[in-house]
């Protein structure tokens, strides 16, 4: 009886003890459950916020690169124009370096580089910008410092209508008689000036000495002297292989003449060197009208000395 009993008691135990395993079981499902959606849910939770900051990430990104973009193409703009710079710095310095002095240009060229130096009266200055202007030629002109203070709408007008302007000292002395720190004077005297006329910063690659003189035949020392302060300001000196002052020196100087000699002498290539004065001026129209006839063209120290050689 009592084994019976101990039986079923222990029959009875069996089956609770299972119910309890099972109760147990399941709380730890539900339990396992409830875990595994809260961490989905948290996951869940975390990713939205990840995509959210991916959002702004990518918006951020987004502007970033267009800005980029915008800096790029500026930085390629800025580059292109140091491109071109640096190809006329080339040109330039391949001029600086040049040891032998400026006499001419290439003679494979039909061009002629017309200059004109010192300045003259007001009314000489504008009537020849004025034929210059009529006959659509660019030249280079060498007006003393002291021409410019005088006349300055000469030579405003000069620069506005495509010209360039050369140094030729501010007060036209002899460079072989002066100091050199007197020289450095007379060339920074022409180029306040002109800055000041111009109301900005002019920068010329010319020079010109006056009367030539330090740089003529014979003058080695004084080259050797002046060439380097000329160099240190960026220009080099431009001297010319057609001039008139002393070709017609026991001539009668008028304009037919000075016309005459010019067409006899210019050739491809050649440096004419004239001065504002009067007969000059007035030989200006023919000499251009001339020069072209013989297929050259007249033109400024620039086109002549950096343009490429024709082929
Ligand atoms: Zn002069």
């Amino acid at each position: 009886m009592e084994n019976h009993y101990n039986i079923g008691r222990r029959h009875s135990k069996k089956t609770s003890s299972l119910k309890i395993f099972i109760f147990l079981v399941l709380i730890a499902l539900v339990a396992l459950l409830g875990f595994f959606s809260a961490t989905q849910f948290i996951t869940a939770q975390s990713l939205q916020n990840q995509l959210k900051s991916l959002d702004q990430k990518i918006d951020q990104l987004q502007e970033e690169q267009s800005e980029m973009q915008n800096k790029y193409d500026e930085i390629y703009e800025e580059n292109e124009r140091l491109r071109e710079e640096n190809q006329q710095l080339h040109e330039e310095n391949k001029m600086m370096r040049s040891e032998s002095l400026i006499e001419h240009g290439n003679r494979e060229t039909d061009k002629v580089a017309i200059t004109i130096d010192d300045g003259g009266s007001e009314a000489v200055n504008l009537r020849a910008l004025d034929y210059l202007r009529e006959l659509g030629v660019s030249a280079t002109l060498f007006p003393t410092g002291q021409n410019v203070e005088a006349y300055p709408e000469s030579w405003k007008r000069a620069v506005q209508e495509g010209h360039e302007l050369g140094n030729h000292t501010y007060s036209h002395p002899f460079l072989s008689n002066l100091s050199e720190e007197r020289v450095r004077e007379e060339l920074s005297g022409w180029q306040e000036a002109v800055d000041n006329v111009l109301g900005e910063a002019y920068h010329t690659l010319f020079f010109r000495p006056p009367y030539g003189d330090g740089f003529l035949a014979g003058q080695d020392y004084q080259r050797e002297r002046l060439q380097p302060i000329v160099a240190e300001e960026g220009m080099f000196p431009i001297m010319w292989d057609v001039e008139l002052v002393y070709a017609l020196r026991n001539e009668a100087y008028t304009a037919s003449r000075i016309t005459e000699h010019v067409l006899q002498n210019a050739r491809g290539g050649s440096i004419v060197l004239l001065h504002f004065t009067e007969a000059d001026i007035e030989a200006l129209p023919n000499i251009i009208h001339g020069l072209r006839e013989r297929g050259l063209e007249p033109c400024s120290l620039r086109e002549l000395l950096l343009a490429e050689p024709q082929s």
